[in-house]
């Protein structure tokens, strides 16, 4: 779109009235599906029922929902939306410069509300869904924090108990994340605990460890199953939340398409893939459809790298395994990533969607060290007057790269990136970063087959 893209303004913002009030289901346009949940008990596929105790009634349907590629979004959810929906799709013209790149770069901008990130847009859906069903309590994990405090405003909006299993680790290099959801009532609780069976069994086997996600959405679950009134949600990795994401890709689509702009390259950071298969959603349905041929990138931390280094197996959700097992990209439930500073992106394992069309050759995945990533970070926070999430720099590092590419080739691309978040709650990585004292840990094989040895032994 070389010669069309002269009069784009810094900020493409839609209107309104021209928010999407329908979300895009990938699986409905993939020709092959991702596999199906099984039980671990039968081998068989999870059927509504296995889900019921454990998820909201609508989430599940919508986890199962393989068909419908257009889902209507309850008004109330607009509603809630358009707080801080529709989101700036900004043109980076002084990054360009900065980088002193033919390319032109624009970056979907999802840290515009408090919460900080893209996690809201899921957090809305799923509290409201909660509510309908009569449920008076929800449990949830968080990793860096940002989809407790996003939970936390949608359970405080929609008149909804929360108690969030906050990664241990997490919740010291974050302390202000916890006031932050106790503002909006939620209960925090460092993870693992002694609140729960399956905390105290991890504590005892590990003592000292400063807990992952796994750990975490283990207990919460535990606590869910207990209740009738109370269900688990999840921030990423389930089909659902990347539904709900999709708004992202589709008000980014139509923001593109009003200046006939078309990406050739999109990139986005993953932890368990949500903000990356939604930004990319609508445009990969029309890849699959052969309607073009845009490069996907999927950029994670190389601490904790599910698509770079994992194997596509049946794996459990969780370290207690007590979930369905899902056939994903993943370093195995029972991988504990090093503390690394993009908390939000040390998940085990990966989309199954995404997972499937990464298996499939539709897109690609690139690893960096967060050193690196930090950099990037900060040349972007100069010259662009955004403090990103040490998350999404893993997609600004990625867009960097093809920029350079660019740059030698003096090809004009089109790149365009996820920024899903800020980075306030994130100092003390920055000062760590500033202070030279930044770890780039990275697993050694030995590592990774510990966690690949944590993996069901089934075909
Ligand atoms: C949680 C989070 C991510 C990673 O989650 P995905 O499900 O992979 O999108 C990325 N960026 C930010 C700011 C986050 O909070």
């Amino acid at each position: 779109m070389k010669d069309t893209a002269f009069d784009v303004p810094y900020k493409i913002y839609l209107g309104e009235h021209e928010m999407p009030d329908k979300w895009h289901n990938i699986r409905a346009a993939m020709k092959e599906k991702p596999e199906p949940f099984i039980h671990p008990a039968t081998g068989k596929p999870c059927v509504k029922d296995d889900l019921l105790p454990v998820f909201c009634e609508e989430l599940v349907e919508q986890e199962l929902n393989v068909t419908d590629e257009y889902i209507n979004i309850p008004d109330e959810i607009l509603s809630f939306y358009k707080m801080f929906r529709p989101s700036p799709l900004v043109r980076a013209y002084c990054l360009e410069k900065v980088l002193d790149t033919p390319a032109k770069i624009y970056y979907k901008f999802e840290g515009n509300n408090t919460s900080g990130s893209h996690k809201l847009n899921s957090a809305a859906a799923q509290a409201y869904y909660a509510k309908k069903q009569g449920l008076t309590h929800l449990t949830t994990e968080t990793g860096a924090g940002q989809w407790g405090s996003a939970l936390s405003m949608a359970c405080a909006y929609f008149g909804l108990e929360l108690t969030v299993y906050m990664v241990k680790v997490s919740s010291e290099q974050k302390p202000y994340r916890k006031v932050l959801m106790e503002t909006y009532g939620a209960k925090v609780v460092p993870s693992p605990s002694d609140t729960t069976e399956i905390g105290k069994k991890i504590l005892s086997e590990n003592p000292g460890t400063g807990g992952s996600l796994g750990c975490a959405v283990s207990e919460a679950i535990e606590i869910a199953v207990k209740s009738q009134k109370c269900r688990y949600v999840l921030g990423s990795v389930l089909n659902h939340v990347l539904l709900h994401q999709s708004v992202i890709g589709l008000e980014t689509k139509l923001a593109m398409d009003k200046y006939g702009l078309k990406p050739d390259v999109i990139i986005g950071c993953a932890g368990g893939g949500s903000n990356l298969g939604g930004l990319i959603s609508p445009y990969m349905a029309d890849k699959i459809r052969g309607n073009n041929n845009i490069e996907f990138i999927a950029v994670e931390p190389a601490s904790c790298p599910s698509f770079t280094r994992g194997k596509y197996a049946l794996d459990f959700g969780d370290t207690g395994q007590t979930t369905p097992l899902i056939k994903m990209y993943t370093v195995g439930s029972g991988f504990i990533p090093s503390p690394n500073h993009a908390g939000g992106l040390r998940y085990h394992g990966m989309n199954p969607a995404l997972s499937k069309l990464y298996h499939d050759g539709y897109m690609t995945a690139k690893s960096y060290i967060q050193s690196d990533v930090f950099a990037a970070a900060e040349k972007f926070a100069r010259c662009e007057g955004i403090l990103p999430a040490p998350e999404s720099a893993h997609a600004i590092k990625g867009a960097f790269d093809e920029a350079l590419k660019c740059k030698e080739t003096g090809e004009e691309k089109v790149i365009l990136f996820g920024l899903t978040g800020t980075g306030y709650f994130d100092m003390t990585a920055y000062q760590s970063y500033h202070e030279g004292k930044m770890s780039d840990s990275v697993p050694t094989d030995e590592d990774l087959q510990k966690g690949f040895n944590t993996l069901p032994n089934i075909s």
